[in-house]
Order: C-alpha cells, then sequence, then structure tokens
C-alpha cells in the first residue's frame, strides 16, 4: 500500500528542510510553493530557498557560538540546507556565508529530483482542505495575506502578528544586581506571580535627562517601502515617544511609580526601567516597553547608560519590521502541532524563530514529526540541552507569556543563543576556578560539548569518538 503524502506549503528555508527530511523517511511529499506564480516583497527569484536578504549562516563556530552548535547539529541530521550551504561556501572568516544562487539552484535540484517529491506552482489560499491530514505550512515571515488571514481567522484574533516591535532581550547574569533589584510595581503578585517579578534599573533626573537626549540624537533605521505598517499605540519605539515630549517615558515604560529602591530605600528614582523575565530558565530578561529602531550599534551604546546596565550583553536588540508570527506557547504543541487541529503543523520564522538557519532547522524538525506520525513511530523531541531542543522549547513551551498585561503578547522571534540553554556551570581547570572571559568560553564549550553528546543520542547516532574510528 502506498503511503499518503504529506503536504508542505512554501518552498523557503522552513519548507524545502521539511520536504528533504519527509522524503528521507521514505515518505511522499507534495511541496506547494507559489512563486512562479505570484512573488513576495522580498524574494527576487523562483528558486527554493532563496536568500532574501544577507548570504550568511553566520558563525560555523560549533564550540562557542550557539548558531555554529545549530549547524553541527544540522549536519548530524543530515540537512539539505546545510550540505548544499557547504557546497556553496564563499569566503568570509569563522562565518558560513555562501553563493546565493549557487545555494538556491543546489536545493532547487536536488528536491526536483528526489523521487518522492513533486513540487507544484500555486499559492495556497486558505486553511489546508480536510483530506490533507497532514501538512505543514512554512509560508515565512511574508506569508501571502490570504492564507494570513485564514490563520489569523482560525487561531484567533490575538494568534498572528502582521509585524515585530521588538524590546531587547539581555543575558540576566550581565545586569548588575548591586544596582538593580528584583520588585513587582506596587508588590502586585498577580496571577502567578510573587510580588518580585520584574527587574528594576533605577535613575535619577541627570541620567533621565541625558538618557532621553541620547535617544533623540540616535540614528534610526528608516523602515523599507514595504514595512510600511503604522505603528499602534501600544506599541511606540522608545525613541517616538521621546519625540512626544521628555516627560513621555517618564510617564510612560519609565514610570517610577510604586517602586522602591531596595538599595537606597529613602531616595525616589526620576525614572525606572524595567525588565521582565523572558523565559522559564530565568537566563533571559526583556526590556519592558522598550521597542525600539534605533541603529543596533547605537542601542548597545544608549541602553548601556541605563544604571545596572553598563555591562549588559544582549541576547537580542530592538527592531521593528513586518513579520507574519504566531502566538506558537499559546496554539502549538511540543512536536509543533496546532493543538485545534493536529495534523497541520507550522515550521519556519511563522512558528517565531529567526534567521535562515534556525528556520531551516525548525523545518527539519517539523519534517521529522510529521514523518514519523505518517509511519506510526513515537514522535521523539530534541533534549532542550541540544540546540535543536532549546530552539524548540523556545517556540513552544520556554517562553513565560506575561498575565499582567492583558491583550499584550510578549512572545516575540528569536535567534538561537545560549540563553535558551538550561544553565551549566564553567568546568575547574586544574582544580581553578575560571573568572572573566575565560570562564564564559569554557561554560559555553562545556555546553556545546553536552549538546553534541545529546544530539548524536537523540538521533541514534554513535558517539563521536566511537564513530571516528
Ligand atoms: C526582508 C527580510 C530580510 C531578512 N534578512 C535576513 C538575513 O539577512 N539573515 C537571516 O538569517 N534572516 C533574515 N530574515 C529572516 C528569515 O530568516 C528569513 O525570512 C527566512 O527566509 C525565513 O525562512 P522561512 O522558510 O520561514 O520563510 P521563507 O524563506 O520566506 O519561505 C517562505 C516561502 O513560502 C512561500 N509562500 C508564502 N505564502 C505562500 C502561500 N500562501 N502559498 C504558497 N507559498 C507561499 C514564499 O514564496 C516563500 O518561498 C529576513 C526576513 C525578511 C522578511
Amino acid at each position: 500500500m502506498s503511503t499518503k503524502p504529506i503536504h508542505i506549503i512554501g518552498g523557503g528555508l522552513a519548507g524545502s528542510e521539511a520536504a528533504w527530511q519527509v522524503a528521507s523517511a521514505g515518505v511522499p511529499v507534495i511541496l506547494h510553493e507559489m512563486r512562479g506564480v505570484r512573488g513576495t516583497d522580498a524574494h527576487k527569484t523562483d528558486g527554493l530557498a532563496e536568500l532574501v536578504c544577507s548570504n550568511s549562516f553566520r558563525s560555523d563556530d560549533a564550540e562557542t557560538n550557539a548558531v555554529g552548535l545549530l549547524h553541527a547539529e544540522m549536519r548530524l541530521a543530515g540537512s539539505l540546507i546545510m550540505s548544499a550551504g557547504d557546497a556553496n561556501q564563499v569566503p568570509a572568516g569563522g562565518a558560513l556565508a555562501v553563493d546565493r544562487d549557487g545555494f538556491s539552484n543546489a536545493v532547487t535540484a536536488r528536491l526536483e529530483a528526489h523521487p518522492l517529491i513533486s513540487i507544484v506552482r500555486e499559492e495556497i489560499t486558505g486553511l489546508p482542505p480536510e483530506d490533507w491530514d497532514q501538512t505543514i505550512i512554512a509560508t515565512g515571515p511574508l506569508t501571502a495575506p490570504s492564507l494570513a488571514e485564514a490563520i489569523a481567522a482560525s487561531t484567533g484574533a490575538d494568534a498572528l502578528a502582521f509585524f515585530d516591535a521588538i524590546a531587547p532581550i539581555i543575558h540576566f547574569d550581565s545586569i548588575d544586581m548591586n544596582v538593580c533589584w528584583f520588585q513587582s510595581r506596587y508588590d502586585k503578585v498577580g496571577p502567578g506571580g510573587t510580588g518580585k517579578d520584574y527587574i528594576n534599573c533605577p535613575m535619577d533626573k541627570e541620567q533621565y535627562d541625558a538618557f532621553v537626549q541620547a535617544l533623540l540624537d540616535g540614528q534610526k533605521t528608516e523602515f523599507k517601502e514595504w514595512e510600511g505598517t503604522p505603528y499602534f499605540d501600544g506599541c511606540l519605539p522608545i525613541e517616538v515617544m521621546a519625540e512626544r515630549g521628555r516627560e513621555t517615558l517618564r510617564h510612560g515604560p519609565m514610570k517610577p511609580m510604586g517602586l522602591t529602591n531596595a538599595h537606597n530605600p529613602t531616595v525616589k528614582a526620576y525614572a525606572v526601567v524595567q525588565l521582565r523575565q523572558d523565559n522559564a530558565l530565568g537566563t533571559l530578561y526583556n526590556m519592558v516597553g522598550f521597542q525600539t529602531k534605533l541603529k543596533h550599534g547605537e542601542q548597545v551604546n544608549v541602553l548601556r547608560m541605563i544604571p545596572g546596565l553598563e555591562n549588559a550583553e544582549f541576547a537580542r536588540l530592538g527592531g521593528l519590521h513586518r513579520n507574519t508570527y504566531l502566538n506558537s506557547p499559546t496554539l502549538l504543541d511540543p512536536t509543533l502541532q496546532l493543538t485545534s487541529r493536529p495534523g497541520l503543523r507550522f515550521a519556519g520564522q511563522i512558528t517565531g524563530c529567526e534567521g535562515y538557519v534556525e528556520s531551516a532547522a525548525i523545518g527539519l524538525l517539523a519534517g521529522r514529526f510529521a514523518a514519523a506520525q505518517r509511519l506510526g513511530h513515537q514522535i521523539s523531541t530534541p533534549p532542550v540541552t541540544t540546540a535543536f531542543g532549546a530552539l524548540l522549547n523556545h517556540i513552544t513551551g520556554g517562553h513565560i507569556v506575561s498575565n499582567d498585561e492583558p491583550g499584550k503578547r510578549s512572545f516575540q522571534p528569536m535567534n538561537v543563543n545560549f540563553g535558551l540553554f538550561p544553565v551549566m556551570e564553567a568546568p575547574k581547570v586544574e582544580g581553578k576556578r575560571l573568572r572573566g572571559k575565560e570562564k564564559t568560553v569554557a561554560k559555553k564549550k562545556a555546553m556545546t560539548a553536552r549538546a553534541l553528546v545529546d544530539c548524536r543520542a537523540w538521533l541514534g547516532l554513535a558517539p563521536a569518538a566511537q564513530a571516528a574510528e
């Protein structure tokens, strides 16, 4: 008896990888890609897995860089995107950069040549019909409007965002807690809270004035033409608020009311910046109400003016651009399946990851999960200690959904980074505790070594030493 096909909508980074993984498991695939019939605002060709902007897959260092680790895990899992990337590499120091046409042509050729894959050039304008019992939607940040509307209609009002107003996210261990303190405004406990859910950074008048001036003076990125989405008031960038008046921020996200500086209780702060826990591990904090379109280099300098954040390390910086993505933690199960419609999975940037490599990695997982389900195998998800698992966990469960600002979604797309992994202490070297940069590097090396061991085990591969024999 022939196996029923799995339908994949969207032949970008995620859809192409998903198709490859499904077919490699011996299951037929029908890949529906609209380019050739209808374009997007950013794609220029009809090739599958077209890179819309930069030609870089970022760092290829699997020992001390989280995206380099994800490359290594994807290679272990037989990734088409990585093998086409490796085959079309161009010189770029420690980064993996590719010849974009050579890369896209290679992906297209390999998918077209696979006997189990059929590619149909058509736009899918609504949710898949019922008889497509297994479907992966991988239509990306620029999902065609009619499909996006159908997804929004079936998942609920707050389920699909159409553009990102991103506030920066900071690694907890880079925040100076001798300056900042934990407290919720008016010590409000709220649902699931403790009354100490926020990190507060105090400012006196002089510091506030200097900060507002820096925002006004800072260089902003301009919206591209295709990004012409208007702001809505709940999402104004901080520099736009600063332009509306010097006191606007102090009456908005930087209001000092209901907060007492634990290090200096008798002095009332003039303004306070609040950070809220962003992941269940407690390793990442987002800056509340601090969406910004200041240029990235500028952002780092301006935000490090905030007391307690002088040495802040950013897991991601703020930005504003068009991006269609789901509120995945509330909608998807741990295998990327829509809980309200089993058999319908999502993959790629539409799930709330960010970046070419991350999108392809989530496509790889969705493809494997769908194929396992079709073949009647138990689905095994990657351990959270791996880059695959850490990213999947961010999308489907690791992010904390804020209860105290009803109507506001707090889940934001993210690149893979070490803040998404369970914490690991730096190993001692010759009985000595390491410090500073040495300690950070040792910690990252220990995390990536753990990840690769766990990834091999998850994939059923022999341990590295044995495999090398
Ligand atoms: C303008 C822009 C620039 C970016 N620059 C970078 C960058 O430099 N580096 C980086 O790492 N990331 C970048 N990203 C983010 C992201 O990593 C990429 O968008 C990435 O391509 C996402 O992969 P994906 O597979 O989820 O979506 P895509 O690669 O966009 O693939 C989605 C596919 O679905 C098709 N499709 C859409 N709707 C339908 C439909 N209804 N029916 C059939 N097919 C459909 C599209 O034609 C497309 O081929 C950028 C994003 C944008 C929007």
